[in-house]
């Protein structure tokens, strides 16, 4: 285990939590996946599950002295940040008076959790060992959880939220029609959090409609200032992530209408991206809601597509402009046959229903051709680029032939 300052590198393979050892601290698994096991007499060891980033590890190391309960093995190369009971009752006693209440009631709690199953598991032999640690999991998602969220509503005031954007190129000319607004956040001491850690937080409290509400505002505000350098142009689009909440909001139409119509962009040059999840949980409400927002003049795109098991024959019923083919099929689709059949009828369907298809997650150039000459319109990818800050989202703008050469 390398060591800088608080943060650890652990190769694959290696344990770095030893059941029976005294617990100095606790973990923040930030890249990498890592296996829980505990050892048993005269028995194999016992699996009890998998972490991956964002979960926090050997927490009762926070609380008590006592020994580790179980082992904990790096599966792949890990990035950990270690957090020690000093510094963590530092930064407990740094924060505001009600999280500090909050959180040494949950601690007291926890401790408590545990130490009633150990007395029940050792009268009676029950709980059995995984269902503690099971329970010591939820435990420890929850104090995780908890600690996200409330970093995630100050960065929602305190400007550490930012967009990138990528292109959405066209591969008839490689022009560039638009850019997807991808969220980014810059936490002071961790740095860049994903998305792949922060939206779902999100999604579960709620947190996801301010959020929402801010990345359109944004997106719509980048719009307008890339248009004061490259001119106006009412076909270059923001395509914005919206959620499930987001749609279940009530206020979410008035909103929707109220942030464009200060934002001065014109409605079309805005798309919502929503997954085919969202339609099959709230037909009826995303129905309406999404007739609104055509007549409104947005478009709508369904992002993931191909992924949500949904059945095909509600699509037609729904006033939509683009599927977007999930970049898992994009990826697979070279050396996969079913993958690329799916890429195939997709793109069929899609031109049957009168509706533009964008392939995410094109990393290749042949992937581009083989879709162009499939019929799909448009990609989006690493191929032509990486999301990126809106400087340079202009700057390619400013180049008049976009990704044209990456098609020749
Ligand atoms: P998504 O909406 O499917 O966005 C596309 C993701 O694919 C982005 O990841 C993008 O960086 C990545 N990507 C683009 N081209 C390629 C490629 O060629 N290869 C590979 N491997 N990946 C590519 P990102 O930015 O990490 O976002 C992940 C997910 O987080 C998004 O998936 C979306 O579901 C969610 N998300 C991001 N920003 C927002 C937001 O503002 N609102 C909401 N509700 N969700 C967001
Ligand atoms: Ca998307
Ligand atoms: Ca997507």
């Amino acid at each position: 285990m390398t060591n800088f300052q608080n943060l650890k590198t652990v190769r694959a393979g290696e344990i770095f939590i030893r059941q029976g050892d005294p617990g100095k601290s606790a973990y923040i698994v930030e890249s990498g996946q890592v296996e829980i096991f505990i050892d048993k007499p005269n028995a194999p060891p016992q699996f009890l599950g998998t972490r991956g980033p964002g979960t926090l590890i050997g927490e009762m190391a926070l609380i008590d002295d006592d020994k580790r309960t179980a082992n904990v093995r790096a599966i792949e190369d890990c990035n950990l940040i270690e957090i020690t009971r000093e510094d963590f009752n530092r930064r407990l006693n740094n924060t505001d008076a009600v999280m500090q209440m909050v959180m040494r009631v949950l601690m007291t709690r926890y401790r408590d959790t545990l130490f009633r199953s150990e007395i029940v598991r050792e009268s009676l032999g029950w709980p059995p060992p995984e269902e503690v640690e099971r329970k010591l999991m939820q435990e420890t998602k929850t104090i995780d959880n908890l600690r996200l969220e409330g970093e995630f509503k100050a960065a929602l005031t305190n400007g550490q939220l930012s967009l990138n954007y990528q292109p959405i190129v066209s591969l008839d000319d490689g022009r560039i029609l638009g850019f997807e607004a991808l969220m980014r956040w810059n936490h002071p001491e961790k740095g860049f959090i994903s998305p792949a850690v922060f939206i779902p937080m999100a999604e579960e409290t709620g947190l996801i409609i301010e959020a929402s509400k801010w990345a359109l505002r944004e997106s719509c505000r980048a719009l307008k200032r890339m248009e004061s350098h490259v001119g106006q142009n009412p076909n270059l689009y923001m395509s914005v992530n919206f959620s499930a909440k987001d749609f279940a909001e009530e206020s979410f139409l008035d909103d929707l209408y109220q942030i464009i119509s200060v934002s001065d962009v014109v409605p079309t040059q805005i798309q919502l991206e929503i997954t085919e999840g969202l339609l099959m949980s709230q037909p009826e409400n995303a129905k309406l809601t999404l007739e609104m927002c055509r007549k409104a003049g947005l478009k709508i795109a369904i992002d993931d597509f191909g992924t949500g098991y949904s059945s095909l024959s509600y699509l037609h019923t729904y006033p939509i402009d683009t599927l977007k083919i999930d970049q898992s099929f994009v990826r697979d689709m070279l050396k996969n046959k079913v993958s690329m059949e799916l890429v195939k009828s997709i793109i069929t369907l899609g031109k049957n229903l009168g509706m533009m298809i964008t392939a995410e997650g094109v990393e290749q150039k042949e992937e581009g051709l083989i879709l162009r000459d499939l019929g799909c319109e448009n990609a989006q990818g690493y191929y032509f680029a990486k999301p990126m800050p809106e400087k340079q989202a202009t700057e390619l703008l400013l180049q008049l032939n976009g990704f044209k050469e990456k098609l020749a």
